[in-house]
C-alpha cells in the first residue's frame, strides 16, 4: 500500500457537504486531500474554506494547500484576480506585449507572499503545494521582458537583455522563478507547514522555454515533498516510459535530498475505454523503486474525476472506481 493516497478538491464551500466528501474519501480508502483554492475562492469565500479546510482537518485527512493558478504563475484553470487588477505588474514579451501571467520580479512577488502569511496563519492545513511553477510558454509571446525584468538582468550579468533566448537569459528567468519559489518556501516553513512542489513533466528545451528550474535547482529548496504529474493521457505520451522516467528522476532527487515523494495521477479528461489505465498507471508508479526509495504519496485530479466540470471524465464514476481499487485494494 502506498503510504499516503489522496485526491484534489475544490469548488465546495458548505462545510456539511465537504464533510461528507472527506468520509468518503476515508471510506474509500484515502487519508490525504489536497484543497485547491483559486485567488477569487480565497477573496470570496475565506470564511468558509477555512471551515471546509477544518473539517478536512477534523476527518482525520492529511490536508494540503494548493494557490490553484495564482498569477497564471501556478498550474490549474481559474483566472488570477491578481492578473485582472494589475496591467502594470504582467509578463512582457520579447515585441514589448503584455502576456496574461504575472511576473515574479513585480508587485505579484510581495502579493502571493502576503496571502501566503495571511494564509498559514489563519487556516487549519498541513501542507502548502506549489503546483506547477511556470512562464507562460506560448512561442509567440514569452517574457518577461518587463521595465524590472531588463534592470535586474543587467545587474545580475552586467549586460542589456536582448529578445533573443540565450542559455544566460533562460538561467535568469529559472533563477527568478527559485528565488520566488525560495521565498514562499520560507514564509510556509516559518508558519510550521510542510512544503511540496510540484514540477511539469517537461525535459529539455521543452522545460527551458516553460521557465521551470530543474530538479537539481529545486532539489535546493527546504521542501518536503518532490512531486511531479505525469498525466500521459493529457500530453499525449505513452504510458510506461513517460510514467517511470519522470517517477524516477523525482525518485532520485530525493535519494539525495532525503525528501518524500509524490505522484500525480490524471484522473481528469479520461476518454471513455481507457479508464484501466488508471489502475495500470498506479500499479506501474507503485513498482518503480530507486536507489532504495519508492513513491510515498500518489494523489490524483481531481475528485470525483471531475464529474461536471469541464475536466469530467467520459465515466467519471468508472474513472474514481479504478482509481480507489488501485490505490486502496
Ligand atoms: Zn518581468
Amino acid at each position: 500500500l502506498i503510504p499516503e493516497r489522496g485526491v484534489s478538491y475544490y469548488g465546495v464551500y458548505d462545510p456539511v457537504a465537504a464533510f461528507r466528501d472527506f468520509e468518503k474519501m476515508k471510506d474509500d480508502g484515502l487519508n490525504a486531500v489536497l484543497v485547491a483554492v483559486s485567488e477569487f475562492d480565497y477573496w470570496f469565500w475565506k470564511g468558509a474554506i477555512g471551515d471546509v479546510l477544518a473539517e478536512a482537518k477534523r476527518s482525520g485527512l492529511s490536508t494540503y494547500l494548493d494557490l490553484w493558478g495564482w498569477g497564471k504563475v501556478f498550474g490549474g484553470e481559474p483566472g488570477s484576480l491578481f492578473v485582472q487588477n494589475n496591467p502594470g505588474d504582467l509578463q512582457v514579451s520579447s515585441s514589448g506585449s503584455s502576456i496574461p501571467a504575472a511576473c515574479v520580479n513585480s508587485g505579484f512577488r510581495t502579493f502571493a507572499l502576503e496571502k501566503l502569511e495571511a494564509i498559514c496563519r489563519e487556516f487549519p492545513f498541513d501542507g502548502l503545494f506549489l503546483d506547477e511553477p511556470h512562464y507562460n510558454f506560448d512561442r509567440e509571446a514569452w517574457g518577461c521582458y518587463c521595465e524590472r525584468c531588463r534592470a535586474l538582468f543587467k545587474e545580475t550579468n552586467g549586460e542589456e537583455l536582448t529578445g533573443e533566448i540565450t542559455d544566460k537569459f533562460l538561467d535568469w528567468r529559472e533563477n527568478s522563478m527559485l528565488r520566488f519559489l525560495s521565498d514562499l518556501v520560507g514564509v510556509a516553513k516559518a508558519q510550521g507547514k510542510d512544503v511540496t512542489i510540484c514540477m511539469l513533466p517537461f525535459e529539455g528545451e521543452r522545460r527551458r522555454l516553460a521557465g521551470a528550474p530543474g530538479w537539481e535547482q529545486i532539489s535546493l529548496l527546504e521542501a518536503d515533498v518532490m512531486a511531479t504529474d505525469p498525466y500521459w493521457i493529457a500530453f499525449g505520451e505513452p504510458m510506461e516510459p513517460f510514467v517511470v522516467r519522470h517517477t524516477r528522476r523525482v525518485l532520485e532527487t530525493c535519494a539525495s535530498t532525503g525528501t518524500r515523494s509524490q505522484i500525480w495521477v490524471q484522473l481528469f479528461n479520461v476518454p471513455a475505454g481507457r479508464e484501466g489505465e488508471v489502475a495500470e498507471g498506479i500499479s506501474l508508479v507503485e513498482k518503480i523503486e530507486c536507489e532504495g526509495k519508492k513513491v510515498d504519496s500518489v494523489f490524483g485530479w481531481p475528485y470525483a474525476a471531475g464529474r461536471g466540470s469541464v475536466l469530467a471524465s467520459d465515466d467519471p464514476e468508472l474513472v474514481w472506481k479504478r482509481f480507489i481499487s488501485a490505490l486502496a485494494p
